[in-house]
């Protein structure tokens, strides 16, 4: 599949998110696509099961996957913007932290990137760069895998579906203004220390005077004394989504739906 211009050969990228979808597309084109260049861009706040599943995904693929950092932190960006979070509307973090090292990593070379948006998921749009010398292709569209064959696709390599799984719908930072609530909840038993730090980045927000929180609607100490109520709800939800017929869930108690979550960052 190398095509070539005048000057250097085109070169493949296939970005990891952690999440199960790129994962299992990196395995799916491992030896399809030989000379592909697997990257990792790591934003600093990435929880613990994301980092252990690509170095196992790195085991696997028997290849490095470049981790790329962006240049400044994301407490640097933060004071660079005011301070304000980042929100759904507002994503500047996915820009910083994601896009921009992967289009400095690309630079002028011409480059196809493989996206791992299913054949079940079509109405969904991948990050497409705006730079000309960066295409996409969509190899599981391709070839009309669905979300079940993603996870024999996992199941088969013996890596499985990460483990953050478990007890969160999406890979990303551990702060992730998408996560559900009863994430938020599960994230404060989990991992306190990293609840905190949250907490704190919220709690600065608050002493400047602004109402603006990482869930809607709520601050993290309001959620975190309605626990209970917030992760039987979930529950309630749950048990819902697995009495229909397998379609695209919705979670009403999640801040956004699927459709609108970052698929840089979950894919
Ligand atoms: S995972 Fe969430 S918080 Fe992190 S960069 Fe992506 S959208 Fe932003």
């Amino acid at each position: 599949m190398t095509e070539t211009n005048s000057k250097r050969p085109v070169r493949h990228l296939l970005g990891l998110s952690g999440g199960k979808d790129s994962s299992a597309l990196a395995i799916y084109l491992r030896d399809r696509i030989p000379e592909m260049e697997y990257f990792f861009a790591d934003t600093g706040a990435e929880l613990p099961e994301t980092l252990e599943f690509v170095d196992l995904l790195e085991d696997y693929l028997g290849k490095p996957i470049v981790r790329l950092n962006a240049k400044k932190s994301f407490e640097f960006y933060l004071q660079l913007n005011g301070n304000f979070l980042p929100t759904a509307k507002t994503r500047w973090c996915t820009s910083e932290l994601k896009i921009r090292p992967f289009e400095e990593y690309v630079g002028s070379d011409t480059a196809i990137t493989y996206v791992a948006i299913r054949a079940d998921e079509q109405h969904r749009q991948g990050y497409l760069s705006t730079k000309p010398n960066i295409s996409a292709r969509y190899p599981f569209i391709e070839d009309g895998i669905t979300r079940d064959m993603v996870e024999d696709i996992l199941n088969s390599s013996g890596l499985g579906m990460p483990k953050y799984y478990e007890w969160r719908s999406r890979s990303g930072c551990y702060f992730c203004f998408f996560q559900r609530k009863d994430e938020w909840v599960k994230l404060a038993r989990k991992y306190p220390a990293l609840f905190d730090k949250a907490r704190e980045y919220e709690q600065f927000h608050r002493d400047a005077g602004r109402q603006h929180t990482w869930s809607q609607g709520e601050n993290l100490d309001d959620m975190l004394a309605r626990a209970d109520e917030i992760l039987a709800n979930a529950k309630i939800q749950q048990d819902k989504e697995d009495r229909k017929p397998k379609k695209k869930l919705f979670d009403e108690y999640s801040n956004h739906g699927d459709d609108e979550a970052c698929l840089v960052c979950f894919l």
